[in-house]
């Protein structure tokens, strides 16, 4: 095991599963081991949750259920108002735990501390402003009332690659709503989950309210969970595939869901872009999380006439950027986090290689210890290479050539995603009239990233179903009312 935890973040984190308020070691006792995938030893151990400690934590969220949604909404917004300045003030410690766990680069982490907060304020602020409306009847007989309620019990699942930002994306409106919840993080990062439950009971959040569940074993602990009719909600975030069982799952007891699935984003450049800005967002919107994002630019779409000048200076940017372990000063590119996802990434960086992209810098793993992978263009992919089918989840870039606005909008659609897509160009017309013809639920226009709590982030097709940030964040979990009135 490596160096005490507290002592690599400055911070005590809890290990236990966080049920009722109480912190336990779980009914069946095993532990469950976070690895560091930057030396790929064990970090520390956590309590492994069971599928009866699932349903355990489900009780509890549906006896704090009552009280907590008839709480006023001003003091749930003053917990989350609370539970905003504490994550906050721990920044930099939440940052360096995400960092041991998943393998970021710590300037990423930080912004991901900074950003998972503000979901946290943005939602203090939603909670005063639930309104609901009154209108007169067309027929004249009646009022028509209608009211926004808790949808209720909410079972959380996060991925692991933003621990902090997806866990607050789904907590913060829960609470907002007046929901209960139960948490289950990724088997990869527990630790960032329980840090932030952790502060949410420090910021006055009464027990039973937020449980957290991390497991080995999470078929079964989610399947059990799904079963049960006390559970109302479904917010996951995580693989299409995954997605896809569970809405299964939601069918038997029809369970309402939210689905933040996977991603295949094009990025786009046309010939009238600015081409230093449209290579300071491919940076950002491929390299931030060393790829690791559901928004990450998968494919680059350049327009032939700018293809070589974009690839040369992107690749000259990518050059510079140093490889290493996250918490090391300088380090733009952490390891991956696992070995599994290294050797999806080589794979796809194979067989495009094989196809006919030209492999114009990185394409190996460094000689070292933890998951690493190099940044890597493939230059010239054709455009049926399965490697622009695919979710790559790593720091690879592959380059298209398109030559009309036509074509590339069809090349852009061509996917089972649709969750995000970027364009550059210097022409507004054009780039409101793209961003209306792609398939996506989210577009940035001459920027390389488009997350933001204020507004409502999502996919279309096998990208999701629902939107978490923004007023719509608070609307998934919450139910319409209408009540019909003779006054
Ligand atoms: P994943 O394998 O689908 O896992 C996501 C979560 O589901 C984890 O907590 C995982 O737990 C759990 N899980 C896995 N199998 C399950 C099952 N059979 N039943 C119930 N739960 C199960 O995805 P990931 O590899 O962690 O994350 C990467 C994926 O998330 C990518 O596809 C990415 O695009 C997507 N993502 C989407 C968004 C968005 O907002 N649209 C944001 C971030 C990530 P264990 O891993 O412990 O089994």
């Amino acid at each position: 095991m490596t160096a005490n935890l507290s002592t690599l973040t400055g911070m005590e984190t809890p290990t236990d599963l966080l049920i009722g308020g109480e912190w336990t070691g779980g009914r069946g006792g095993g532990r469950l081991p976070v690895i560091d995938p930057a030396t790929e030893d064990v970090l520390v151990e956590v309590a492994d949750g069971t599928a009866q400690d699932a349903l355990d934590a489900v009780a509890a969220a549906h006896q704090a259920l009552p009280q907590w949604s008839a709480t006023p909404p001003r003091q749930r917004a003053e917990c989350l108002r609370r539970a905003f300045g504490l994550m906050t003030d721990r920044a930099e410690s939440l940052a360096r735990l995400m960092v041991l766990e998943n393998g970021k680069a710590l300037r990423d982490a930080r912004a991901e501390a900074l950003y998972s907060a503000e979901f946290f304020r943005w939602y203090a602020e939603e909670a005063v402003r639930i309104e609901g409306s009154v209108q007169i009847a067309p027929s004249g007989a009646n009022r028509i009332l209608v009211q926004l309620q808790p949808v209720g019990v909410s079972v959380l699942i996060t991925p692991w690659n933003f621990p902090a930002a997806m866990a607050t994306r789904k907590i913060g409106p829960a609470l907002a709503a007046g929901c209960t919840v139960v948490l289950k993080p990724a088997g990869e990062t527990p630790l960032t989950a329980l840090a932030v439950a952790s502060i949410l009971q420090e910021a006055g959040v009464p027990a039973g309210v937020v449980n957290v569940v991390p497991t080995s074993s999470s078929g079964p602990v989610v399947s059990a969970m799904m079963a049960d009719s006390r559970v109302r909600k479904l917010s996951f975030t995580g693989s299409t595939e995954v997605g896809r069982v569970l809405l299964r799952q939601a069918a038997q007891t029809v369970t309402n869901c939210s689905m933040e699935l996977g991603g295949n984003a094009p990025f786009i450049v046309f010939e009238d872009a600015d081409i230093e800005a449209a290579v300071e967002g491919a940076l950002i919107a491929k390299m931030r999380n060393g790829g690791e994002a559901c928004t990450a630019a998968n494919r680059f779409y350049l327009h032939d006439a700018i293809a070589d000048e974009f690839t040369a200076a992107f690749s000259a940017r990518l050059a510079k950027m140093a490889v290493g372990p996250g918490l090391d000063d300088g380090t733009d590119i952490g390891p991956l986090v696992n070995s599994d996802t290294r050797s999806k990434v080589a794979e796809l960086v194979d067989k495009a290689a094989a196809a006919g992209g030209k492999v114009l810098m990185g394409g190996s793993a460094p000689d070292r210890r933890g998951y690493y992978y190099l940044p890597t263009v493939l230059a010239d992919v054709p455009s049926d290479a399965g490697i622009l089918a695919a979710e790559i989840f790593g720091p690879v870039a592959p380059m298209v050539r398109f030559t009309a606005e036509d074509e590339v909008i069809g090349l852009a659609n061509d996917t089972e995603y649709g969750l995000v897509s970027y364009l550059y160009s210097g022409d507004l017309r054009r780039c409101l009239r793209v961003a209306e013809a792609l398939e996506a639920g989210m577009v940035g226009i001459n920027r390389g990233i488009v997350s933001d709590p204020a507004a409502p982030f999502g996919g279309v097709k096998q990208s999701g179903i629902g939107r978490e940030g923004g007023h719509h964040g608070l609307l998934e979990f919450s139910e319409t009312k209408y009540i019909a009135v003779d006054w």
